[in-house]
């Protein structure tokens, strides 16, 4: 029996069906180019933002913060915290 479960703040139906308003249709996961991808990280000392494309943490790991907009907020350094994916659409 299909139940419902909560990905990413959607109502997904453990059979694979969204839940959204008067909509219910089959979700298919779909590969996507990379170049419409990028996630976002923040700082979680001075808010500074980055995006980053989906292959720079293979490459480089996690994100560091630079320390700030006049680089003396005390984090260059420091670990940023993943915040969101965004795709381009
Ligand atoms: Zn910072």
């Amino acid at each position: 029996m299909a139940k419902k479960v909560k990905i990413s703040g959607r109502t997904v139906m453990n059979d694979g069906f969204i839940v959204g308003g008067y909509i219910m249709k089959k979700a298919k996961w779909k590969t996507i180019v990379d170049g419409y991808v990028r996630a976002v990280w923040v700082c979680p000392t001075c808010g500074s933002k980055v995006t980053v494309p989906p292959e720079s943490y293979q490459d480089v790991g996690t994100p560091i913060c630079d320390g700030g907009p006049n680089g003396d907020s005390g984090c260059e350094g420091d670990d940023m915290q993943y915040a969101r994916t965004e795709i381009l659409i």
